[in-house]
């Protein structure tokens, strides 16, 4: 009888541990969320110093510490 419990437990114990572990806890949440941001600020957006469009800081070209959105710009600057 004991043993049957224990086993029943012991179940309960396997799918409460799964249970727990497919859900985020808030560490993790918060650390995604810092994540998120940090990954925001990577992508400012900058603005075109020759046409004033805004480009993602990936897309723009820098020259001379200015930044551009394309080549034409960069050439008519
Ligand atoms: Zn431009």
């Amino acid at each position: 009888m004991i043993n049957q419990i224990l086993v029943i437990l012991f179940v309960i114990a396997i799918v409460w541990f799964f249970f727990i572990k497919k859900k985020p806890t808030v560490a993790q949440k918060k650390a995604k969320a810092a994540k998120k941001r940090k990954e925001n600020i990577d992508d400012e957006m900058l603005e075109c110093r020759e046409c004033g469009v805004y480009v993602s800081q990936e897309e723009a070209i820098l020259s001379n510490g200015l930044y551009y959105c394309s080549d034409e710009c960069l050439k008519a600057s």
